[in-house]
């Protein structure tokens, strides 16, 4: 394309991808299919490829994630980022209105109310309209620079729509809404790795990354409810201003009222507690404003605290509670990690009755000074698991003993050691178990093979891989391939006294389920592995790249993914702009400089491998951990064993199917609408791995169309017109990509095929 042409095109794209980015993560109405939306997205990425001087910082292309940063620069906040008062009950919010009616002579003062949003406090600030820079709060009067994180959260607008200021500094908050965070725990804990303990906590650890290419997998967002340093910029009200954001794009609360009576403020907030399931986040109170903006200077400054608000939390809004310590059991996980669990004396909290709390790992407890016979603070934040916040040193009584850090493991007596898990989010090494024969170790990983996104099994998980681990009739997954029917059958699930039989039915479903997962693709079996830091969406990226197992065991990707890594890092420690470690001379600089250009055409050389062949949901500790699995003796005996059961999954990669061969040979599927349990590359790979083709639209050639969520309104109706199948995802997976999950043996009907 003729570059103006391109430069039209480049613009329009954007233009159209930001309106449509806002329908969707601001105003939740999306206009368009997913499928239209990355077809744009697809086009634009394209053309500023092709025309790399027309790329610009406020592209939504530059949400992705830029290079990894050295280290936070500080910045300085014009005015400082401060605390808000604290009001129990109404008797404290009638004292605070009454301070502000004195301060303006007994005038009448109305509030704007409005949620106190549960996340971490971040500053944006606009010029002319464009993103320039995102800053935590730190300390108040200077905070860390985060724009390259910032950039990544998809509902910040990169550019304010018309009429922005010449300067608008947004003030808000960043959080990560339930769902999201829920989905981000599932999938750290399928991988093995520690959940967040909750979504603020999630929030700052993911805005803390140094590297923006994690942050943008991380589901975060902002909402803003302040401004800063502004020209150009007036609102004479509270109200009006978060109004005026709203109109120039970015996102606001959506629960806020103005009231004439400080009364009718503390209503609105029990209106509002009582409405937060709607809301995305959690809640920490309510913030009540005096909404006259014109009225705040005159109410005085203090240091901490505006006097013009104040935040509102009444005692029977908590999450947490306070209760006793009783002991603290160890539980050991699949990968040996020894987690500390709370026995707590039951406490109400938030709708239900709390006995066990985590305690995350011994180092934190042992960082909080959390003793038995302690009470402690327990906090539930919405469906998370409840865990302990802090010990009460100030109500000991002398008896509280400190938790002994375990010298073995408590189910097989087996020596412990410090380890680093494969783990992005969880820091630092954790206490595991090192005995690979651990019973409790081989239990988890039995019921971890089994499990439906894995094997799916059903049948082997708790009490009945106990039992087969306890009595040696499969104490390895893959035993389980070679287990005997009957003595599956026959195996005791009771006691002695009471025996409780497994049964006959049972072991048939059981033995049918393994014949199923025999034939199942390489992507389960290598979730199935249980290979720490390898969670289903990592398994679906190496095996869509991946012939077979042996090639995910030497693959020169991963290896490249590694070395990019080391790459990077050696260039973030020789960096000569380093304003953490400046170079001390001249001569220092310049070997820096040097060192620094050839890691930097190191890098590109290996991105240019990947871009081949990427693996989006693959970063360098999970592909460290996949080579380091397969290089040791654990990953070595799997492959031995897999291949003299004559197990071989396939994966999508290279030498999968050639052209013309496969079972879906000469067959074109059209997709359509956002599938739950595949990206849209991943299914095309899948598709392509079987021989079969996939097109943009529908034809009289269309073997199937293969409809997710939202799908496209004119592939359907085409395809009702020329009388072609269309499937749900549940059929695609049963029928075009032969992962059975039930004993479906319906015929493969499509398009085209005589009957
Ligand atoms: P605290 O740190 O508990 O004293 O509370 C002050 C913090 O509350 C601010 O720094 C903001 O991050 C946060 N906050 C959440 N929602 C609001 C809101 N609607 N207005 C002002 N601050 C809020
Ligand atoms: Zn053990």
């Amino acid at each position: 394309m003729e570059r103006e042409a391109a430069r039209r095109r480049i613009e329009t794209l954007r233009a159209q991808i930001e309106r449509h980015d806002r329908l969707y993560y601001i105003e939740a109405r999306p206009e368009i299919s997913d499928a239209a939306y990355d077809r744009l997205f697809d086009e634009l990425v394209a053309l500023e490829r092709e025309h790399p001087d027309l790329c610009a910082p406020d592209s939504p292309t530059q949400r992705v994630g830029g290079a990894p940063l050295p280290g936070f620069a500080p910045v300085r906040h014009a005015e400082p980022m401060l605390s808000l008062e604290k009001a129990k009950n109404v008797q404290e919010l009638r004292l605070f209105d009454a301070r502000v009616r004195k301060a303006l002579d007994g005038a009448s003062v109305r509030y704007a109310v409005e949620p106190k949003v549960d996340g971490v406090s971040i500053s944006v600030r606009y010029e002319d309209g464009l993103l320039t820079r995102g800053a935590t709060r730190g300390d108040g009067a200077t905070g860390d620079d985060i724009t390259a994180n910032l950039r990544t959260v998809r509902n910040l607008p990169l550019r304010l729509g018309p009429g922005a200021p010449p300067l608008l500094e947004a003030r808000g908050e960043a959080y990560m809404d339930l769902e999201g965070f829920a989905r981000l725990n599932e999938r750290l804990r399928a991988a093995g790795e520690n959940p967040f303990p909750n979504p603020r906590n999630a929030t700052a650890g993911s805005l803390k990354q140094l590297d923006p290419a994690v942050v943008a997998r991380r589901p975060l967002r902002a909402l803003f409810y302040a401004v800063g340093e502004c020209r150009g910029f007036e609102a004479p009200r509270h109200d009006a201003c978060i109004d005026a954001l709203a109109r120039l794009g970015l996102p606001v609360p959506q629960l806020r009222w103005v009231v004439d009576r400080v009364e009718a403020a503390a209503e609105r907030a029990e209106e509002m507690k009582a409405r937060a399931a709607d809301l995305p986040y959690g809640i920490d109170g309510a913030v009540i404003k005096v909404n006259d903006r014109g009225a705040w200077p005159r109410l005085g400054a203090r240091a901490r605290h505006p006097s013009y608000a104040i935040a509102y939390k009444p005692p029977a809004w908590l999450t947490r509670a306070t209760t006793r310590l009783r002991a603290v059991t160890v539980q050991v996980g699949r990968t040996g990690a020894l987690t500390p669990v709370a026995e707590l004396d039951p406490v109400f909290i938030d709708g239900s009755t709390v006995r066990r709390a985590t305690l995350h790992n011994f180092e934190e407890l042992a960082r909080k000074d959390i003793r038995v016979g302690d009470a402690v603070e327990i906090e539930k934040a919405g469906m998370v698991i409840p865990s302990v916040v802090r010990p009460r040193p100030e109500q000991r009584s002398g008896a509280e003993r400190p938790v002994a850090v375990p010298e073995a493991c408590p189910t097989c007596g087996g020596p412990v050691a410090r380890r680093r898990l494969a783990d992005a989010a969880a820091n630092g090494a954790v206490l595991c178990c090192d005995n690979l024969q651990c019973p409790a170790q081989r239990q988890r990983r039995l019921e971890y093979f089994a499990q439906r996104a894995a094997l799916d099994l059903e049948g082997i998980g708790g009490i009945v891989a106990d039992r087969l681990v306890e009595t040696g009739l499969a104490t390895d997954p893959l035993d389980l391939f070679e287990l005997d029917e009957e003595a599956l059958a026959t195996l005791n699930l009771g006691t002695t006294e009471q025996p409780r039989v497994f049964g006959a039915k049972n072991a048939a479903r059981v033995m049918a389920a393994l014949e199923r997962a025999r034939r199942f693709p390489l992507d389960r079996w290598l979730y199935a592995l249980g290979i720490p830091g390898v969670g289903q969406a990592v398994a679906r990226s190496v095996a869509a790249v991946h012939a077979d197992l042996d090639a995910v065991a030497d693959s020169p990707l991963l290896r490249a993914l590694v070395e990019r890594e080391a790459a990077r890092e050696r260039l973030r420690a020789v960096n000569p702009r380093s304003r953490l470690r400046p170079p001390a001379d001249e001569t220092e600089r310049a070997e820096r400089t040097a060192e620094a250009e050839r890691q930097t055409a190191r890098i590109a050389e290996l991105e240019a491998e990947l871009a081949a062949a990427p693996m989006p949901e693959v970063g360098p500790v999970a592909a460290r951990a996949i080579l380091d699995f397969f290089g040791g003796a654990a990953g070595q005996r799997a492959q031995r064993r897999l291949a003299a059961l004559g197990i071989r999954p396939r994966g999508g990669g290279a030498a999968a199917a050639a052209p013309g061969s496969g079972r879906l040979a000469g067959r074109t599927f059209v997709l359509t609408g956002t599938l739950s349990g595949f990206t849209r590359a991943e299914a095309t790979e899948r598709i392509r791995a079987l021989g079969g083709a996939v097109a943009g639209s529908v034809s009289r050639k269309t073997a199937a169309v293969i409809r997710g969520e939202s799908p496209g309104a004119t592939k359907l109706r085409e395809a009702e017109a020329l009388g072609i199948p269309v499937l749900d995802e549940a059929d695609f997976r049963r029928q075009i990509l032969g992962e059975s999950a039930t004993n479906d043996q319906r015929e493969l009907k499509l398009n085209g095929e005589n009957p």
